[in-house]
């Protein structure tokens, strides 16, 4: 998703393979990034860019004029079986194909404000009710959807707005008096039915996670860092040959405190985990991806897109998203979405740096990529200090120009101020002698291919920064893409959400961590990786907040994670991704540990003694850890006792889907059972079953014994991810959730218990709590019904 798809690739490999050796090694031994760009642009022809072009046709970015129909159509048979988020998805999709003011449009407005209406989303409600107006909808239709309006009015408060909606609707009628007879009466009782509506909404008081929402948005930095604006007051910038630039922290942090708090540079939402359609397989698609329910732009997440006027793929939460990503970028990519698709993620990232930076300090950074190019002939230690002089007078004030003043990091302008804008994300390093020539050729010959669909789209205009005979400014664009796609493998940020899935009225919700798109942060590129980091990063839309996640003193670095982390990989395995992927050999103090540790495993994948419970230990023979004990067994037999475990627990699962939580409960304790003979405590798999529990108890009303089992799984979640991890906030915040239906279920105040949310020394366990409101804020995201109100122990 990240690189070209893998039909382009191949090619482009091929390609290189029958290059003549000679040109081979002048691209391999290319000292500058431009030097590469431009030997391998000559050798884009205009066969490979027709390649290029089928590939792209696979996707459907345009509007097609049938699909609206089409969608309208399913989308209408998911509303009749009462799958309103099904329907509003497919409302949707139908909504992206249709042109401005269609009958199309605005009928495919009209009934997704009737399925958001029944989701009990009236703010989207309205909002479509007016686009459907704005767009031409039909006279005859009105009254059914006016009378949506006034009900969303009155379920908001908004009683004046409603009462004028109702007289304007009473005057239609008279003025039409033929139709007014029936329809007056559904008024009549309708009306009725809202005005008692409108008193309950008084006695209603905020939500339990508004409330607490309302509470973290508040939750600013700490003093803003003069030095880099972005983070907080307790960290500073560093810079060492060893380390390249690193945070410290500046004084003692507390777990939870917010280090950093950054709007990614740029951000690209991803399609989807689902491959996208072909034409030949089947012309329209109804799967829903992430291109449906999260703006294109700020990453919101959504259920009522405005599409972009001119194609069907890019989708806003708002007009304003939409007409902002215009200006910004999206005049240039809307006529490309097939290609930039084709061409991977990181392509486009480095297309929309280059067309926001254009708006920021953009002749600046052409001036010096135009010196740049013209030293290109003279490759010697004179044009690398040349080009340093000249990136360093980026963003320089005007009153220091001519002083040559060094700035004391790399990314920083002359006042030594580290900022999350285009001069910084110009300065991460793309690490161009790492990757390996043929992949900088496939990087180099799609970003050509690129620059010439620019070209042909007439998309390039030329700046008047560029001086005269300083190479053609194409290729100076050419090459910051080039720099921007190679910098990404080491610096792209992976932006993540939750997704929910199972999600059912007062019953305990799974979620999982997704990726929704990959964006550029300065500051967080700063960050360097352990293993077994002292900070979390989290997303709201897209923006990163990078908090602690244990006390860290001062003077220590601040520390995150690049992806292989010591709770989801063995040190081998992290070894190995960090140094094909970030070329560095990790030595954090988790991968010291773990190499002068013995093999036995991580206690969640450990196997126990049959007779003492001891962990066993060895490799194809485990042999019992306790020395006064002779127990011995084979892994294998091991490990097929695991499988039949897995099956049996996955046979629960179903029957917990289809409502059948006692024969559930029965499995699962009989699972149970088998586990204790054979895995530790702390396994992995007891901590699911016990999750399993946990929600079957509540599936039948039974809190107390659902809250158990889940405080059970919370203890092995603990062992295996960290008592400050996001893993943890999500267990804590079901714990939450049970806590809460429990207490409304009896009518009484259910006191939590246990070591994890419990009155430890009589007072609850803040450090954990404040990891729940984390995992809180993250879940507010989606919206989701399931959510509870106030928990009685808050
Ligand atoms: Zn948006
Ligand atoms: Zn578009
Ligand atoms: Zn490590
Ligand atoms: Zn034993």
């Amino acid at each position: 998703m990240d690189l070209p798809v893998d039909e382009w690739k191949s090619y482009v490999f091929q390609k290189w393979s029958l290059l003549p050796k000679s040109i081979q090694v002048t691209i391999s031994t290319a000292e500058t990034l431009s030097d590469i760009f431009l030997h391998s642009s000559l050798l884009l022809q205009p066969e490979d860019e027709m390649f290029l072009q089928n590939l792209s046709r696979g996707y459907l970015v345009e509007k097609d004029p049938n699909a609206p129909l089409f969608y309208r159509e399913e989308g209408n048979k998911k509303f009749q079986q009462k799958d309103y988020m099904g329907a509003t998805v497919l409302y949707s999709k139908g909504i992206s194909h249709s042109r401005p003011h269609t009958a199309d449009i605005s009928l495919c407005y009209a009934n997704r404000s009737a399925a958001l209406f029944h989701l009990g989303q009236h703010e989207m409600c309205l909002k479509d009710i007016m686009r459907a107006q704005m767009h031409g909808y039909p006279e005859r239709l009105q009254p059914k959807m006016m009378l949506r309006k006034a009900e969303c009015l009155v379920t908001l408060g908004r009683r004046q707005e409603a009462s004028q909606t109702i007289s304007d609707l009473e005057s239609s009628f008279s003025a039409k008096p033929t139709l007014a007879a029936a329809q007056f009466q559904i008024l009549q009782t309708n009306l009725c039915r809202l005005k008692m509506k409108a008193q309950e909404k008084e006695s209603l008081t905020e939500t339990f996670p508004a409330a607490l929402t309302k509470a973290l948005e508040d939750m600013d930095l700490k003093g803003e860092n003069g030095q880099v604006p972005s983070a907080s007051s307790s960290v500073s910038l560093r810079t060492d040959p060893l380390r390249g630039r690193y945070l410290v922290a500046t004084k003692d942090i507390l777990p939870g405190e917010l280090l950093v708090k950054e709007d990614a540079f740029v951000s690209v939402l991803h399609p989807g985990e689902m491959p996208p359609l072909r034409h030949l397989e089947s012309k329209w698609d109804t799967r829903v991806t992430n291109g449906d329910l999260y703006c294109h732009r700020c990453l919101d997440h959504t259920l009522a897109t405005v599409p972009c006027d001119g194609c069907s793929y890019a989708k806003y939460c708002s007009h304003d998203c939409m007409q902002q990503a215009w200006d910004l970028y999206h005049s240039v990519e809307c006529s490309l979405g097939g290609l930039l698709l084709t061409l991977g993620v990181f392509c486009h990232i480095a297309l929309r740096s280059t067309l926001v930076a254009r708006f920021e300090d953009a002749s600046k950074v052409i001036r010096k990529l135009c010196s740049e190019i013209r030293n290109r002939d003279t490759c010697s230690p004179e044009r690398e200090t040349l080009v340093q002089t000249l990136t360093c007078d980026l963003g320089g004030e005007s009153e220091n120009k001519g002083k040559m003043l060094e700035p004391p990091v790399p990314g920083c302008d002359l006042n030594g101020k580290y900022e999350s804008n285009y001069n910084a994300v110009f300065h991460l390093l793309p690490h161009t002698g790492n990757h390996s020539p043929e992949h900088r050729f496939l990087c180099a010959l799609s970003v050509s291919a690129l620059c010439r669909r620019l070209e042909a789209a007439g998309c390039y205009k030329p700046a008047a920064a560029v001086p005269p005979g300083s190479g053609s400014e194409l290729d100076v664009w050419g090459v910051a893409m080039l720099k921007h796609v190679l910098q990404l493998q080491c610096n792209a940020q992976a932006i993540t959400t939750i997704q929910h899935t199972g999600s059912k009225e007062n019953s305990v919700t799974n979620s999982r961590q997704v990726r929704l798109a990959t964006g550029i942060f300065p500051v967080i590129s700063l960050l360097n990786h352990s293993c077994s980091p002292n900070t979390s990063v989290s997303f709201i839309s897209n923006v990163a907040t990078v908090r602690a996640s244990q006390q860290i003193g001062k003077g220590q670095e601040i520390l995150h994670c690049y992806g292989p982390h010591q709770s989801r990989m063995r040190a081998a395995e992290r070894q190995q991704k960090l140094r094909s992927q970030y070329f560095f050999d990790c030595s954090c103090a988790a991968c010291q540990n773990e190499k002068h540790s013995a093999a036995t495993g991580p206690r969640w994948e450990a196997f126990c003694c049959r007779s003492c419970g001891a962990l066993m230990q060895g490799d194809d023979v485990l042999i019992c850890g306790s020395t006064s004990c002779m127990e011995s067994v084979s892994r294998d037999h091991l490990i097929s006792r695991l499988q039949d475990l897995q099956q049996q627990v996955g046979m629960a699962r179903k029957l917990l889907r289809n409502d059948k939580p006692e024969r559930a409960i029965q499995l699962l304790l009989g699972c149970q059972r088998d586990a204790q003979s054979f895995l530790s405590g702390e396994h992995s798999l007891v901590g699911e079953m016990e999750d399993d529990l946990a929600q079957a108890y509540a599936a039948l009303g039974d809190w107390q014994k659902s809250a158990t089992h889940l405080q059970k799984s919370l203890q092995v979640v603990e062992v295996r991810h960290g008592p400050s991890s996001v893993e943890m906030g999500h267990e804590l915040f079901k714990l939450a959730q049970l806590f809460f239906n429990g207490s409304r279920a009896l009518g009484s105040t259910l006191k939590p218990r246990g070591p994890h949310l419990g009155q430890k020394q009589g007072r609850p366990h803040l450090r954990q709590l404040g990891i729940a409101l984390h995992a809180i804020r993250m879940f507010q995201q989606d919206t989701d019904k399931s959510i509870p109100t106030r928990p009685s122990f808050l």
